[in-house]
């Protein structure tokens, strides 16, 4: 190697879905080609998680929601390494999976969430009475769950536990039910509840975006669909919700989005997690005490912005995972060869929210994710269902060429 030839350096990603991949392209595209592009992932397969609301009704399939992650990252020139972290070597600089040992010379965590179902009683596909949405697998099994709802139907209970963050994925359920319960004619046979950690319906864990409250207070009304907001749940058992003051909600399906930590190889390692497992940043997505890691996605640290009864997190969408990747991945970059850094607030970050209902939905969009919204825009009809469909085309197609738009 010619003296002037830049020594190589490597940019590790751990995690490959929102966050993780649009990492991985940016820091492919600003990198010079002498330093290394490394992906770790156990999944083989990206999945367009928005999507799995439709899958236990039948309206997607998993080839129509996911595509192979190994031929997108080899044409780009990123090497991918199709297994799980078990944890990190901070001081070595190294990412540990089962039978081998990355370097790396900057780190970024994209790991999402860890979905906590032990945290309620009878919660979960697994190992209790719940559905869940929330991977494609739970979306598989809540497909198997709604086709014995329909020769069994009964009452619906859908909802998010206590320390959730994900509420749009229960909205976005909750009303895709309940719009297929109407076309199946069973209204008068399968009552809906909706059960949610939120102060108030709309709240989102942001404080509500411009008149979500009535917004959603409305479609409720006119749906007929029970919302119980500060809702806590004692315990589930085979076909009944117990919630905390002793009420007992029977149901003949119920899909309830679990609370979220960060993943076991973030909580294992020591220093860098919180005690939850999500992972304290700076404004420039750069871990806030070490030097070479960065996170983005669902696995950072948000304070929520003001303290409710019922403990609720602050969402972080597929696209507030994507911004926040691009700005570590920028600053992973001038680590590496120099080059202007970013910053970017998460109070500034923008928040736009489909909830989509089946044919129609609402659109929600505030300049600011955190805080009073300057110039936030609500709407409500079929653009909204029809977006979100845009959404997942434009995505998915992109992604899948190694050339995101959106
Ligand atoms: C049902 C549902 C509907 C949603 N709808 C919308 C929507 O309409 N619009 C929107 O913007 N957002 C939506 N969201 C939120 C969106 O899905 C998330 O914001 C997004 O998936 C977060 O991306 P992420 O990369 O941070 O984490 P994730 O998507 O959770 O991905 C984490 C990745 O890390 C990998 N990983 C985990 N552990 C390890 C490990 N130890 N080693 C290596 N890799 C690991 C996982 O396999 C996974 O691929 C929805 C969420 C749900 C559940």
């Amino acid at each position: 190697m010619p003296d002037s030839a830049p020594a190589s350096k490597r940019a590790v990603v751990v995690g490959s879905s929102f966050a993780g991949l649009t990492a991985a392209f940016e820091l492919r595209k600003r990198l010079d080609p002498a330093h290394e592009v490394v992906v770790v992932e156990p999944r083989d397969v990206f999945t367009f998680i928005p999507s799995l609301i439709w899958v236990p009704f039948g309206m997607r399939d998993p080839e129509d929601v996911t595509f192979p992650l190994e031929p997108v990252y080899s044409k780009k020139g990123i090497r991918f390494v199709n297994d799980a972290a078990v944890g990190f070597d901070l001081d070595a600089r190294r990412v540990l999976t089962a039978d081998q040992e990355i370097e790396y010379d900057s780190l970024l965590v994209a790991t999402g969430p860890r979905l906590a179902f032990e945290k309620v009683e009878g919660l979960g596909p697994i190992d209790g009475y719940t559905q869940s949405v929330c991977n494609l697998e739970h979306a598989m099994l809540t497909r198997n769950a709604w086709q014995e709802f329909l020769e069994n139907p009964g009452p619906v209970v859908v909802g998010t536990a206590q320390g959730g963050s994900c509420f749009g994925a229960s909205y976005e359920f909750l009303l895709n039910t309940k719009h297929r319960i109407k076309k199946a004619g069973l209204e008068d046979v399968a009552p809906v509840t909706f059960i949610t950690a939120e102060p108030f319906l709309g709240h989102f864990g942001l404080g509500g975006v411009a008149d979500s409250e009535q917004r959603v207070e409305g479609f409720f009304e006119k749906l007929d669909i029970e919302g119980i907001p500060n809702n806590v749940i004692s315990e589930v058992r085979d076909g009944e919700i117990e919630l905390d003051g002793g009420r007992v909600l029977p149901f003949a399906l119920s899909m309830i989005v679990p609370p979220f930590t960060g993943v076991d190889a973030v909580r294992e390692t020591e220093g860098l997690g919180n005690p939850m497992g999500f992972l304290p940043v700076n404004d420039e997505f750069r871990h806030s005490e070490i030097e070479n890691v960065y996170a983005a996605g669902v696995d950072v640290a948000i304070a929520p912005p003001e303290e409710t009864l019922v403990p609720a997190g602050v969402p972080k969408t597929g696209q507030m995972s994507e911004v926040m990747a691009k700005v570590a991945a920028q600053n992973m970059a001038a680590d590496i060869q120099g080059g202007e850094r970013k910053s970017m607030p998460i109070s500034e970050m923008e928040a736009i929210c489909i909830l989509d209902a089946g044919s129609g939905g609402i659109i929600f969009k505030a300049d600011h994710v955190l805080g009073e919204a300057e110039h936030p825009r609500v709407m409500a009809g079929p653009q909204a269902h029809w977006a979100k469909i845009a959404f997942e085309k434009i995505f998915l197609e992109s992604r899948k060429r190694g050339h995101p738009i959106l």
